[in-house]
């Protein structure tokens, strides 16, 4: 496999300043170029009535289907809450060693919570939701080192304890997985 690229598609409106800051750190984390697009679907199909929320399996599905290539990592960027059966909701999933992911912005704002807004904690929480997710297309399982960014996450408290990049262990995994595609 030949990997060229990172893309990520944001499916509604981030700000150029989110969308930026995110790129350049996942440039950094994951050494590949980082290509931004825009997707515009209309997300309706995914909206389950009783739930009130969007099915984030069917988007991960419909994001493999519609955009994923063999050369790149892809990553759909959405502002709905998302959910899979088994639970209340999911801040993004991925495939495991797979083309593609989804992460959501919608539950990791102060506001959500009613606590007043603050951009740099959402964009710090957002950008380790994607490096997360994108870690999990390299193959990366949950770590159960505290700062690392593959903790797994259930709270937004929970995200706010790891950092933005992998632990050591699980950089030389990446390494390894990266080195035996080539
Ligand atoms: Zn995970
Ligand atoms: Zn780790």
């Amino acid at each position: 496999m030949d990997l060229k690229n990172i893309v990520l598609i944001s499916f509604g409106y981030f700000g150029k300043e989110l969308s930026e800051i995110i790129s350049r750190d996942v440039e950094h984390e994951f050494s590949l170029p980082v290509i931004l697009q825009e997707g515009h679907w209309d997300l309706s199909e995914f909206y389950n009535p009783l739930r009130r929320q969007y099915d984030a399996n069917r988007l991960l599905d419909k994001i493999d289907e519609s955009f994923a290539t063999i050369n790149s990592k892809t990553i759909g960027l959405f502002n709905v809450d998302l959910f899979i059966p088994i639970l209340t909701y999911i801040f993004g999933q991925a495939y495991l060693n797979g083309r593609c992911g989804i992460a959501s912005v919608y539950r990791l704002s102060n506001e959500r919570y009613g606590i007043i807004n603050d951009d740099q904690i959402l964009v710090n929480r957002f950008r380790k939701e994607v490096i997360h997710e994108l870690g999990h297309t390299f193959g990366l399982i949950h770590c159960t080192n505290t700062t690392c960014v593959m903790r797994s996450s259930t709270y937004v408290e929970d995200i706010d304890q790891k950092k933005h990049f992998l632990c050591h262990k699980c950089r030389s995994v990446l390494e390894k997985n990266h080195l035996s595609q080539d």
